[in-house]
C-alpha cells in the first residue's frame, strides 16, 4: 500500500490548542514506523494539485479567497473553527494532490498495490462549493472521485466515511448523483446537524445516500452490522469501480470530539470489510 505524506502537511495552522493540529499527522506516521508490516507500505510525496484541478469541485472565488487569505498571512476565520493561515492554501493543494498522486499509483497497472492512504491535511468533508466549514479547506473526497471519472473514466464511486461527523459538504456535491454513492457513519445528532436516515439522495441520485446516524455510546458492533447486513448487498448490487474512505479517527472512545466508543481494532475490522468488498 502507498501512504502519502508530506512533512509540508505539518505547516497548516488552526491556531493554538486547536484540536486539528499537525499532531494528527506525526502520531500516524510514528504509529506507521512501530507496525509490523511497515515492509509492506511505500510512503509517497504528494503533488501539488492546480488551481484549474480544484475548480472540479469548488468555484474560482472561494479558491481565490482562500489564496488570497493565505497570502495576507496572520489568521483568518472562515467559522469559529476553521482557520487560514500563511500555508492554508499550499496545504490545501498539496492535500489534494496528493489524492491525485494516490489515484495515479493505484491506477497505474504495472504497481502492485492498488490501495493508498494520504496521510493529509487540512480534512475536507464539511467543505462545500463555495466555502469550507468544519476545519476543512477544499474537499478532497469530492476532488479524488471527480479526479477518478476525468482521469480515468471511472463512473461508479463509493465514498464511505467513517469520521465521527456528517460530511455535509461531500454529501452535497453528490446528492442527486447516482453515480458516486456517499455513505457515511457518525454520532447524530451531533455537529453539523446533518446526517438522518431520511437523507436518501434527491433526483437521480435518490437511493445513493445512506446515512448511519449512531447515538453516543454506539461502539463498532453496530457499525460491523451495518456494513455486514446492509453495505455489503448494497455495494455488491452498486458495483462501484472505486471506493473512496473519508477515514477520520474522532469516533475513537478517546477523542474528545464525539462520544463514539470505537477502539484501534474498529478501523482495522472496518477497513477489512472494506478492503474485502474493492
Ligand atoms: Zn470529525
Amino acid at each position: 500500500m502507498y501512504v502519502i505524506y508530506d512533512d509540508f502537511y505539518l505547516k497548516h495552522s488552526n491556531g493554538p490548542g486547536h484540536p486539528e493540529n499537525p499532531n494528527r499527522l506525526v502520531a500516524i506516521k510514528e504509529a506507521i514506523g512501530r507496525w509490523d508490516l511497515k515492509d509492506r507500505i511505500a510512503f509517497w510525496k504528494p503533488r501539488t494539485a492546480t488551481g484549474k484541478e480544484v475548480e472540479m469541485v469548488h468555484d474560482k472565488d472561494y479558491i481565490q479567497e482562500i489564496k488570497d487569505l493565505s497570502q495576507m498571512g496572520g489568521i483568518s476565520y472562515l467559522d469559529p473553527d476553521t482557520a487560514v493561515t500563511e500555508y492554508t492554501y499550499d496545504c490545501s493543494l498539496l492535500a489534494a494532490g496528493g489524492c491525485f498522486e494516490g489515484l495515479d499509483l493505484i491506477f497505474d497497472d504495472s504497481n502492485k498495490s492498488h490501495k493508498f492512504f494520504a496521510v493529509i491535511r487540512p480534512p475536507g468533508h464539511h467543505a462545500f462549493r463555495n466555502h469550507g466549514s468544519g476545519f476543512c479547506i477544499f474537499n478532497n473526497a469530492a476532488l479524488s472521485a471527480k479526479y477518478a471519472q476525468a482521469r480515468y473514466g471511472i463512473k461508479k464511486i463509493a465514498i464511505i466515511d467513517f469520521d465521527a461527523h456528517h460530511g455535509n459538504g461531500t454529501q452535497d456535491f453528490f446528492y442527486d448523483d447516482s453515480n458516486v454513492f456517499y455513505i457515511s457513519f457518525h454520532q447524530y445528532p451531533h455537529y453539523p446537524g446533518t446526517g438522518n436516515f431520511s437523507e436518501i439522495g434527491r433526483g437521480r441520485g435518490t437511493g445513493f445516500n445512506m446515512n448511519f446516524p449512531f447515538k453516543g455510546e454506539t461502539g463498532d458492533p453496530d457499525y460491523i452490522a451495518a456494513l455486514l447486513d446492509i453495505i455489503i448487498p448494497v455495494m455488491e448490487r452498486f458495483d462501484p469501480e472505486l471506493f473512496l474512505v473519508s477515514a477520520g479517527y474522532d469516533s475513537h472512545y478517546l477523542d474528545t470530539l464525539s462520544s463514539l466508543n470505537l477502539v484501534e481494532e474498529s478501523y482495522y475490522k472496518i477497513m477489512y470489510i472494506i478492503s474485502y468488498l474493492s
